[in-house]
């Protein structure tokens, strides 16, 4: 097996008396926050879009960039069938819910499996942070492939990213990767805001609380790396639902208690920035 070049991180890099590559802003936003999970399937495309609309329904103007160019989510979750429209040079978002969108959904099939070498991804972030018109936005929200892979890695050594957030389910398997996650953020000097707790219970007919994937394990975690813990979200059927008529749940129905979660972690950030 060919051994894997460890990356370095900034500060290595700096003590080495090796150059730290400069980072560049996305134009067009005041503050740029990944929404990572260690783990495919906890959730993490549905909070990076409901927690983009909270933070417009408190008051920001909001970006939503999919960068989950393996399995880009957002046009389905938007129901967004529209094309952006580029003048040769530039790609402008598309508009949906007053949120400017990009993903690489809406320049392929639905159907196209996403195959990409490690450069192509990097040519890929470099047109949707670079060549994007993102025009006056407060936060450009990234919705993250799971994992931590070539995408974490252009975007922590290219872009300057103002914090990272972690979504995980309670299972003991998610949060072995949830760990690594949290080294990954550490090692390459992203601040990590913090770790939510996804699918974290279930309210029965019955009123019983039951904790189906497992109890107390992601703020477990967020304690041990001495990270915030931002809080649970519960399993609600109407997520989902909303979520596959086009229409997320904090947009759909504000008032719900899910919505108000959502709406809460917003306040949070917009106060943590703005
Ligand atoms: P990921 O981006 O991590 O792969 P998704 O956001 O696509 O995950 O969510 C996976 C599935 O879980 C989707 O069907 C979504 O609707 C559902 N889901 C996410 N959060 C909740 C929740 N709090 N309650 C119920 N279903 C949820």
């Amino acid at each position: 097996m060919p051994k894997e070049k460890p990356e370095l991180s900034d500060a290595m890099r700096a003590k080495m008396g090796r150059k730290v590559p400069e980072k560049n802003p996305i134009k067009g936003t005041k503050f740029t926050i990944a929404i990572s999970s260690a783990k495919g399937g906890v959730g993490k495309s549905t909070f990076a879009t409901n927690l983009a609309l909270a933070l417009k329904k408190v008051g920001c103007k909001v970006g939503l960039l999919d960068a989950d160019i393996y399995g880009p989510s957002i046009p389905k979750m938007l129901g967004i069938e529209e094309k952006p429209k580029s003048d040769g040079q530039k790609l402008d978002p598309v508009n949906k819910y007053d949120i400017q969108c990009m993903s690489i959904g809406f320049l392929t099939d639905q159907d196209t499996p996403m195959i990409w070498r490690g450069p192509m991804v990097t040519s890929a972030i470099r047109t949707f942070t670079q060549k994007v018109n993102w025009k006056d936005l407060d936060f450009i929200i990234v919705d993250m492939p799971p994992g931590t892979g070539d995408t974490q890695l252009t975007f922590s050594q290219e872009i300057k990213m103002d914090g990272a957030i972690i979504v995980s389910t309670p299972q003991e398997v998610a949060l072995l990767d949830v760990k690594r996650g949290i080294k990954m953020f550490d090692k390459l000097g992203v601040k990590i805001l913090g770790l939510v707790d996804n699918m974290s219970y279930f309210i029965g007919d019955d009123n019983k609380k039951y904790n189906i994937f497992g109890d107390g394990g992601v703020k477990k975690a967020a304690d041990e790396f001495n990270k915030e813990f931002l809080g649970e979200i519960p399993i609600n059927p109407g997520v989902g639902k909303s979520g596959d008529k086009g229409k997320p749940i904090v947009e759909e129905d504000p008032n719900n208690e899910i919505s108000k979660i959502y709406i809460n972690f917003a306040n949070k950030i917009k106060s943590a920035y703005l």
